[in-house]
Formats: C-alpha cells, sequence, structure tokens
C-alpha cells in the first residue's frame, strides 16, 4: 500500500472511530433518556473535582505547550473562570430545566401551553488553542447542564493540555456520556462532518466557514464562536490610568492571544502623545520584569510569532511609527517566542494589521476627530466579537452604542463580560453565530419543546367542520375582540 493510502485508511479508520463513539453516546441517550436535576448536577460536580484535582497538572501543560504562559493567567483564565462557571450552572441548573407556560389565544382557551427544555443529545465542542482549558470546559458543563452527552475536539497546537483534558475526563465520566477525540485539522474536518445534535465552534472565522459547510450535510445545528478585530474606543480627554490600565491588562493578558482582546484602539488626535507615554508607563508598572518576566506569556507557535513579526515590519514599511513599551523590551529576543508589548501608530487602514485579526501583543493607534467617524470606520468593516468604550454616559458614547453592533460590549473595562456568567457571550455574522454562557447557553444546547394540550372543551372546536351558524358566531366575536385590541 502507498504511504497516501496508509495516510487515507488512517483517517478512516479514525473518521469511523469517532463515528462509532457518537452511535455508543447516542445510543445510551436514548436509552437513559433526558437526565433529571440531580443527574445534571452530580456531572458537574465531578467535572468540578476533577478539574481541582488536575490543577498543577493543567497549569504545568498550558505553560509547556505554550513556551511559557504566566501561572497566575492559567489560574484566573481558565480554571477560575470554569469553576465559576459551573458553579453558577449548578446554581441555576434547576431554574433553567423548568417548563415555561405560554400565551393562549382567546380561540384556543381552556388549551394549555408550554415550552419544555429537552437536551440535544450528543453535543460535539471543537476548541481552540488560546485557552485551550477553559473554551474546552465551558461549553462541556453547559452541555451537560442541559442533559447532554459530549464528544470533545481540543486543540492540536496545545497538546500536553489536550492529553491532560482526555486524561481528566476519562477518570470522570465513562465514555458515553463524555469522551475526547485527539487530532489536528483533518481529524476537525472529519469531526465537524458527525451527525451531532449540536455543535459548538470555538476558532478562527475561516474554519468556522468549512465547519458551517461541513454541518450542513447532516442539518447540525451550531453554535459558532468565531474571531476578528475588536475595537476599543477612547472618548476624548479619556486617556486616564485606569483607562489605560483597562487596555493594557485587556492587550496583553495571554500576550493578546485572546480572541476578545482590544485589537486596535481608535483614540482622539489630541490624546495620542498623552496615551503613549501612559501606555510605556503602565505596562512598566504591570510587568515591571519586562517581557521576560514570569507573568507575561510567549506566543503559542513559531507559526505564529513569525506571522507577528511579519505584520510589524509590513506595518513599519507603511510608514507606521512602532514604539516598544515598558521596562526593558529589547529582552524579549533572549526568550522563545516572546514579543514586547508594541504599539503600531498610523499604519494605513488597508494594511495587514488594519485589516487581519492580530492575536498577539501588538495595538494598532487610530486618532479620530469626531464620534461619527469612529462609528463609519466600526460599520465599513465586519461586525466585531466585542467593543469596547472609555468615557462617561453621555451623547458620543449613546450614539456609539445605538448605531454599532457587535457580539458585546465593555464600558470603561475590557475583557469582563466574558466573566458575567449570565451574560449571553458570542459574536455576529462574521464573528460568530448563537451565544452560550448564562440561560442562552442552556437554550443553544436544549431543544425548545413547545407542548400544546387540549382542554376538554374548547372554544377551537367551533372553528372546525361542520361549520355553520356557531362557526360564523365565533369568527366574528374573535375578529370584534381583535378590532378592540
Ligand atoms: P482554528 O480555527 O485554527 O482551530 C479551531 C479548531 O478547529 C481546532 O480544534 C482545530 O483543530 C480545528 N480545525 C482546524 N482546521 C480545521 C478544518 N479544516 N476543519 C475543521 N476543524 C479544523 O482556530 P485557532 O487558531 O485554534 O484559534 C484562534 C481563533 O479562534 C481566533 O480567530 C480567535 O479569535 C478565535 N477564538 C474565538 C473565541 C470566541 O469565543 N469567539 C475564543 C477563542 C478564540
Amino acid at each position: 500500500m502507498s504511504a497516501v493510502n496508509l495516510a487515507r485508511s488512517g483517517e478512516e479508520e479514525a473518521t469511523a472511530g469517532m463515528a462509532s463513539l457518537l452511535a455508543r453516546q447516542r445510543e445510551a441517550f436514548l436509552h437513559a433518556g433526558a437526565p433529571d436535576t440531580r443527574a445534571r448536577k452530580g456531572g458537574l460536580r465531578r467535572l468540578r473535582a476533577a478539574i481541582l484535582a488536575h490543577r498543577n497538572a493543567l497549569n504545568e501543560a498550558v505553560s509547556a505547550d505554550f513556551g511559557h504562559r504566566s501561572h497566575y493567567e492559567t489560574e484566573i483564565m481558565e480554571i477560575v473562570v470554569t469553576v465559576q462557571a459551573i458553579d453558577y450552572l449548578l446554581r441555576n441548573t434547576k431554574r433553567f430545566m423548568k417548563p415555561e407556560r405560554r400565551h393562549v389565544a382567546i380561540s384556543y382557551k381552556a388549551g394549555r401551553a408550554h415550552v419544555e427544555y429537552q437536551p440535544r443529545g450528543v453535543v460535539g465542542v471543537m476548541a481552540p488553542w488560546n485557552y485551550p482549558f477553559s473554551l474546552t470546559m465551558i461549553p462541556l458543563a453547559t452541555a451537560l447542564a442541559a442533559g447532554n452527552r459530549v464528544m470533545l475536539k481540543p486543540s492540536e497546537l496545545t497538546p500536553r493540555t489536550s492529553h491532560v483534558i482526555r486524561e481528566m475526563l476519562a477518570g470522570a465520566f465513562a465514555p458515553e456520556e463524555v469522551a475526547v477525540v485527539l487530532g489536528g485539522p483533518e481529524v476537525g474536518a472529519a469531526f465537524s462532518g458527525l451527525a451531532f445534535d449540536h455543535l459548538l465552534f470555538t476558532g478562527s472565522t475561516k474554519v468556522g466557514r468549512l465547519v458551517m459547510k461541513a454541518a450542513s450535510d447532516n442539518l447540525v445545528p451550531l453554535t459558532l464562536e468565531l474571531g476578528g478585530k475588536s475595537p476599543a474606543i477612547v472618548g476624548r480627554g479619556e486617556v486616564t490610568p485606569r483607562t489605560v490600565k483597562s487596555i493594557v491588562f485587556g492587550k496583553l493578558a495571554n500576550a493578546g492571544q485572546t480572541c476578545i482582546a482590544p485589537d486596535y484602539l481608535l483614540l482622539h488626535h489630541d490624546d495620542l502623545e498623552a496615551f503613549v507615554a501612559l501606555f510605556d508607563a503602565t505596562v512598566g508598572d504591570a510587568y515591571p520584569d519586562g517581557p521576560t518576566g514570569k507573568d507575561y506569556s510567549s506566543i503559542v507557535s513559531d507559526g505564529h510569532y513569525d506571522r507577528l513579526q511579519d505584520l510589524i515590519e509590513g506595518a513599519r514599511k507603511n510608514g507606521a511609527r512602532i514604539v516598544e513599551a515598558g521596562k526593558n523590551p529589547g529582552s524579549a529576543a533572549s526568550r522563545t517566542r516572546t514579543i514586547a508589548p508594541t504599539l503600531v501608530i498610523g499604519a494605513p487602514d488597508d494594511s495587514a494589521i488594519m485589516e487581519e485579526e492580530i492575536f498577539g501583543p501588538l495595538l494598532p493607534v487610530r486618532t479620530y476627530s469626531s464620534i461619527d467617524e469612529v462609528i463609519d470606520f466600526v460599520n465599513a468593516r465586519p461586525r466585531p466579537l466585542a467593543l469596547y468604550y472609555f468615557g462617561p454616559e453621555g451623547a458620543d458614547r449613546a450614539a456609539l452604542l445605538a448605531r454599532t453592533t457587535s457580539g458585546n460590549v465593555g464600558i470603561n473595562n475590557t475583557l469582563l463580560h466574558i466573566a458575567q456568567d449570565d451574560l449571553p457571550f458570542g459574536g455576529v455574522g462574521p464573528s460568530g453565530m448563537g451565544a452560550y454562557h448564562g440561560i442562552e447557553g442552556f437554550r443553544a444546547m436544549s431543544h425548545a419543546k413547545g407542548v400544546f394540550v387540549q382542554g376538554r372543551w374548547n372554544f377551537a372546536n367551533l372553528l372546525r367542520a361542520p361549520f355553520g351558524n356557531l362557526t360564523d358566531f365565533a369568527v366574528r366575536w374573535v375578529l370584534g375582540r381583535a378590532r378592540e385590541t
């Protein structure tokens, strides 16, 4: 057999293995039926305990995968947010599961209508590398709260973390409940073609398109959590220490490898130099040991490192002013795949850094003269995953919020909306489709089944054959009421 055929048969085997895993989970789901509140909470508690037991192993695996990842970043942005989300689901699952009484029109009175939230069955979860743990675990916890079985496909770019996830879940769940599939793009392509009852994909817009195509073969309902360029807008005169601290936090956490990091900054032109000075000082305070300090993370792969260097060089060639910020930025070169916090000022609107998602510690700054210019700039581009505004309540802020559309909005902060367990989290258009977290996540992974229960006597009886005088009366009565309302 040739090498190509061998590779193909390996792929086919992997696909067949995934398909049989799905069949096994579906059979178990159909056999056991929808789990009650107790069983769902039991699953969430097992997950919580397993996470706490693997905390150190996870921390080490994530850091090894990145080259270097701040221990605190992993604790806060992988483990704390996940445990917090699980605790929120433990407190709210019973309430989310309650059937909802619905309105019944006068013509159907005596009947009752309600919605039942039923588990969809088997949910597929595909995850990226940038927060390889929380972006796998929060969808998993949501799917379990909604009563589903789950197959997970973590990223191949963080292999050590993916292995810890697999071991951790194998110790806490039977494969019919939760199973982990490992592999790269080929496995991802096969995974996204499986006939799941729901598929949640987190990753790039480019791969999101492929996933949507693959899912369409089986009409699998999708939640797409994608990427894009999220703007941060600083109101005129609002370059304050509080504003800049928040931008530094959002841009440099995980060295900018955050889907909702402020991608670029829109700043009033009068405020530019004040911002540059304050950004430099604030980065210095936040990372006193410079980019090789323990709290500053590395770039995940050589490919991403080279891509970011190309963005800086491309902007430089296009006439942008490049400012490396904070303490001893030049030391970045001495640590593997580390890039110093860098401002890129005045890059042309059609340069790569202003058009592509950055996903690194580079912050392009563009100046504006009026809020209308800002609104037009944002609206001329794909709808972002997040939009940040710094400034007090007022006409500018109200106009910006009313006239732009983004997945979520942060006011006077960056990133923190993702940690609000009761807010839907998701994008819009090219930055995503659907949302999870909060009741929206539970509902995305549940089927809202409308049920109408006919009463013994029903006004609607008058609206069916044999038609006659009573039908005329009923039609006149209903339409007459409609006229009055
Ligand atoms: P990616 O799209 O390259 O990969 C995501 C997943 O898809 C991985 O598991 C990967 O193995 C799989 N995959 C790769 N090629 C595939 C293919 N051809 N068919 C099917 N699956 C395939 O994304 P990434 O580089 O891992 O993550 C970075 C991107 O994710 C950024 O664009 C970022 O904005 C986005 N992101 C979005 C969110 C969000 O919540 N909206 C969160 C984190 C990251």
